[in-house]
This record gives structure tokens, C-alpha cells and sequence, in this order.
């Protein structure tokens, strides 16, 4: 089962949950000195000072916009946590909290949201989050932001031990141990993108087969790539670990993997997700989160390695074919 401590037998409501979503900066806060380029972009601040306030920062109007943001993210939070609460409910929790970053702090130019492992404490039950400006922006503009945004990095939030363990591959210096945490990245993504999957959004992949292959290309790829570079450093671990194919095929290999390990339960009921998939059906939630439930509890690092290298050795791929994903 996934190990995060379970908190005593004292029940708990969604609801409940301590959630604090702040702005970072934030521009009140008399620590940092926030010039107005820093918030100006936000949709909604009025750039102009009033009779009472020269500087537009703390004008009555902008000071409600902030308030608003804070409440809105949490309400979407919240949202995700209902979702998410047959799962969570058994983990000690005590405070969640999510950091709306204004300054590209966590690094995400391109990515949405995030759980930063490294900064929670499962044992006093406190969880960090992060979301990017990006986000931010289509959050106030009403565009559509991928669906389940914030199940996704719950999921990872009950993944932590496994996260914890993959990530000691991530930083290290061993290109060997690289491309292992390159492989681990399809099994965390994978999990925590299968709600996402089975709530019916159907991303480029169609198929366990499809995803076999891109996972196989990819795979290959990594591995030249980890051979060729001289060594490993931070810009070349950046570059080797991006890309959306985790979260494309990922979902498909979790499937594969945990129908492979052969137990009847879960046979029957991944034989019934993917039936109801092709058949354009919608699955029940409890089963999508028997699912997930059922990766998070039964697919740790170890055992994903050793399906990765059966999917690996099912189809030799060799250098020449491996552009168009031709396998022989
Ligand atoms: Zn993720």
C-alpha cells in the first residue's frame, strides 16, 4: 500500500482540511520590495493610482484582486480534494499548502501546477503545491485549463515515498542512474495523470500498443543521448526529463503494467476501464479511483523497472528505424 503515515482513527471531512493559497510575493508583505512590474501583468490590476494611493500596488481595487486570487485558487483546490478524498481521507493531513507564484520561482515556464516533495512533511501532514504564473493568467481569463489539474498533483502527493526514491536517480551525477529516473518518470506522470485518462480525456494516444511504442522510441533515444553527453549536469538532466510523453503514454503503461502483474482483481477491472474506454463509455468514479488506488498501492519504482525492460525487450529497436517508430 502506499506508505504515507495514516493519520489515527479520528474521522476527517474534505472540507476540513486546512487549505492557504497565497500569492508569492505577495505584494504586501513589507519583506520583499515589490516593484509594480511584478503584479502589473496580472489580469485585472489597474495600473493607476487613486486620490487616497499614489502607488497602484496597494490601491483598494488591486488589494481585492489579490483576496480574489487567493480564494479562487483554493476554491479550485478544494474541488480537486473532494474529488480525491476516498483516497486521501486515510493520510494524515493537516494543512495544504499552495503557492501562487508570481515570479517563476518553481521554475515553470511552460508547466501548470506541481507537489513539491521535498518541502512536505507527511509525518505533521503538511503538503506544499505550487502553481505557475501561466496558470494563474488562464485561471483569471476563464480559458480552459486541462482538466483535473489539481487530482493529478494529489496523486502525487500519495505517491510521495516512490517520488522520494525515484528522485535520488534524478539528481545524481550517473548518467545510468539519469535514464533510470527517465523511466521512473513515465510510471509517476503515468499514475498521476490515470484519473485524468479514465475521466475520458483522450490525449494523442489511443491504445496500450501505441503507447508501448512511443515508450520504446523514447526510451532509445534517452539512452543515446545519456551515452553521447560527456557528462551529467543540471542543464543536461533539465533537458533529458522534459517532454510530454510521460504523461501521454504513461497512464497506458500503468494500465499494462498492473494487468500484467496478473492478479484477478485487477484484471477484471482494467479489462472494464479499457472496454468502457473504446466504447467511448463513461467509467464510474469509484472504479477510476479503485485504479489509482490499486497503482499507487501495487506499482512502486522497482517493479516498473523490470516491466519497462520486458516492454523494452518485446520489440528490438534499432538506430535506423528508430526516428519514424518502426519496430522490427
Ligand atoms: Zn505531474
Amino acid at each position: 500500500m502506499y506508505s504515507i503515515i495514516k493519520k489515527n482513527n479520528q474521522m476527517m471531512e474534505w472540507k476540513n482540511v486546512n487549505i492557504v493559497a497565497y500569492l508569492y510575493p505577495h505584494p504586501l508583505d513589507e519583506d520583499y520590495d515589490t516593484e509594480q512590474e511584478m503584479v502589473s501583468w496580472i489580469p485585472g490590476f489597474v495600473n493607476e493610482p487613486t486620490e487616497d494611493q499614489d502607488n497602484p500596488i496597494y490601491t483598494d481595487a488591486n488589494l481585492e484582486l489579490y483576496n480574489k486570487i487567493e480564494l479562487d485558487v483554493k476554491e479550485a483546490f478544494q474541488k480537486g480534494l473532494k474529488s480525491m478524498w476516498p483516497l486521501c481521507k486515510d493520510i494524515h493531513m493537516k494543512q495544504m499548502n499552495v503557492m501562487i507564484d508570481l515570479v517563476f520561482i518553481s521554475g515553470k515556464k511552460k508547466g501548470i501546477a506541481g507537489y513539491r516533495y521535498g518541502e512536505s512533511d507527511p509525518m505533521k501532514g503538511i503538503y506544499q503545491f505550487d502553481m505557475s504564473p501561466k496558470l494563474l493568467v488562464d485561471y483569471i481569463n476563464n480559458l480552459k485549463v486541462k482538466a483535473n489539474i489539481w487530482e493529478h498533483e494529489l496523486i502525487h502527493l500519495l505517491d510521495h515515498m516512490e517520488i522520494t526514491r525515484s528522485s535520488v536517480y534524478a539528481e545524481c551525477n550517473s548518467r545510468t542512474n539519469n535514464l533510470r529516473h527517465f523511466i521512473l518518470k513515465f510510471r509517476e506522470e503515468g499514475i498521476a495523470d490515470l484519473y485524468y485518462l479514465l475521466k475520458g480525456n483522450h490525449p494523442d494516444i489511443h491504445s496500450i500498443e501505441e503507447a508501448k511504442e512511443m515508450f520504446r522510441e523514447k526510451v532509445k533515444c534517452a539512452g543515446l543521448k545519456c551515452k553521447e553527453a560527456v557528462r551529467s549536469d543540471e542543464t543536461f538532466r533539465q533537458e533529458l526529463y522534459s517532454g510530454y510523453h510521460f504523461y501521454e503514454a504513461g497512464p497506458w503503461l500503468i494500465l499494462d503494467a498492473l494487468q500484467k502483474m496478473g492478479a484477478d482483481m485487477f484484471d477484471n477491472l482494467i479489462v472494464e476501464c479499457l472496454a468502457a474506454f473504446k466504447g467511448g463509455k463513461e467509467i464510474a468514479e469509484d472504479k477510476i479511483l479503485q485504479v489509482v488506488k490499486m497503482a499507487l498501492g501495487h506499482m512502486d519504482c522497482r517493479k516498473f523497472l523490470s516491466y519497462a525492460e520486458e516492454v523494452m525487450k518485446e520489440k528490438v529497436v534499432t538506430v535506423e528505424n528508430m526516428g519514424n517508430g518502426v519496430s522490427e
